[in-house]
């Protein structure tokens, strides 16, 4: 196997952890978000959408690479600025909260356009197909916390 297919190998894994934490991240703000509840029902949608996620790039993994077999083997490391942006998602308020979680899509949308580009080089056109199909949702995603960002803003401020 060539250098180029296991790097392309090693950053499907990190993907993988990506939306591992993304699906953490969005558990954990499900429950803080009661209040608003489009807000939380789009957010539930979306951890389903987390989940195939996650089962979408274990095929693709799977595929790429014999020697995966187990869950354990996909053991990733997510990228640096998911750790950092955590803090945010995690917070407490909700404004901040939904501004985490907008950057937190855009890291995702970021990492699907290089992983589409470095399917495109390795000519890996059913890869690319599932990648293609994720970085949709990722952002339809990061769309509507744009779109109804004044929304929530004005709901949190009058309950003040
Ligand atoms: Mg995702
Ligand atoms: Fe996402």
């Amino acid at each position: 196997m060539s250098n180029l297919h296991n790097h392309f190998i090693d950053w499907l894994r990190n993907a993988h952890a990506m939306e591992e934490q993304a699906e953490t991240l969005l558990e954990g703000m499900k429950t803080r978000v009661k209040e608003y509840p489009q807000l939380q029902s789009r957010i539930i949608q979306h951890i389903q959408e987390t989940k195939q996620q996650q089962a979408q790039l274990k095929t693709c993994i799977e595929r790429l690479d014999s020697s995966t077999s187990t869950l354990k083997d996909l053991a990733g490391k997510a990228i640096a600025t998911g750790q950092v942006m955590s803090g945010v998602f995690m917070e407490d308020e909700i404004v901040k909260g939904t501004i985490g979680a907008y950057v937190f899509e855009n890291m995702e949308i970021a990492s699907y356009i290089t992983l589409i580009a470095a399917a495109e080089l390795l000519g890996d056109s059913q890869t690319k197909h599932v990648l293609e199909g994720i970085l949709l949702q990722e952002q339809e995603m990061s769309d509507w916390l744009l779109a109804n960002m004044p929304t929530i803003t004005k709901a949190y401020l009058s309950q003040k």
